[in-house]
């Protein structure tokens, strides 16, 4: 089975879209566009036609790209199930334990509330990659919009089960805010110091810094690595406030 191709799309002021690539069937499968123009443009520069979009939430800055990528390509939009009525152009509702496939590739649907009610992840365990929207970032978690801290704890203790090696793709270039938070949690992690270096000098030089990995974040992550829900909404908190 030939790998993904997997291209990262920066659009708004903070937003990653994932092009996601089959080279086997030429299935080509977008991950929440916020926006249509440079996610139909970035599949037309390769040569690709996008024949799937894979939503994670409603946010607008999720899906706003629906409609009009589905108008131009035809292609089918698959999403939350339990956000069915916030997203007027799903084609095809799924929860958690279903399956989704691009190709030969298959991604598990994992439900992942806190975030939004709703929120999903798609799970690629045989290309070790997961598409976790606003549910995981670099160093942080996603803001408990519609749900709680017990949630959160849940979805991370989750996430903590994957192997190292797999790679998180998430929705935001959020990576250097939440750094310097982290450090603020965890002052003694030398790991976390070094990411924040590390994360510093890649932003100084407009590099994005996403995809990461669960071995990055299992070292560095104050909210994957948080002890109890407790903990993690007590952080999460903080965090809100900073
Ligand atoms: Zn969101
Ligand atoms: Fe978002």
């Amino acid at each position: 089975m030939a790998a993904l191709d997997i291209v990262r799309i920066p659009v708004l002021s903070d937003n990653y879209v994932w092009l996601v690539h089959d080279p086997v069937s030429e299935a080509t499968m977008v991950v929440d566009p916020a926006v249509a123009e440079p996610v139909l443009e970035a599949a037309a520069a390769r040569g690709w036609t996008i024949t799937d979009i894979w939503n994670t939430h409603w946010h607008p800055d999720h899906t706003g790209g629906n409609a009009a990528i589905k108008e131009a390509t035809g292609c089918k939009v698959t999403g939350p199930a339990a956000e069915f009525a916030r997203i007027p152009t799903l084609d095809v509702q799924v929860k958690g334990g279903d399956t989704v496939r691009l190709g030969n590739h298959v991604a598990d649907v994992w439900d992942v509330p806190a975030h939004t009610a709703g929120h999903i992840a798609y799970h690629f365990a045989g290309d070790a990659a997961i598409f976790v929207g606003d549910t995981m970032f670099a160093m942080g978690c996603g803001r408990l919009f519609e749900g709680t801290a017990e949630q959160m704890f849940a979805n991370m203790q989750k996430l903590g089960t994957l192997d190292d090696a797999t790679r998180v793709y998430c929705a935001h270039e959020y990576t250097l805010s939440n750094a310097r938070f982290a450090v603020t949690v965890e002052p003694d992690n030398a790991a976390l110091a070094e990411r924040l270096a590390a994360v510093e000098s890649a932003r100084a030089a407009g590099e994005a810094t996403v995809p990461t990995s669960i071995g990055e974040e299992r070292a560095t992550n104050p909210f994957l690595r948080a002890p109890s829900a407790a903990e993690l909404g007590r952080i999460r908190a903080l965090k809100d406030a900073a």
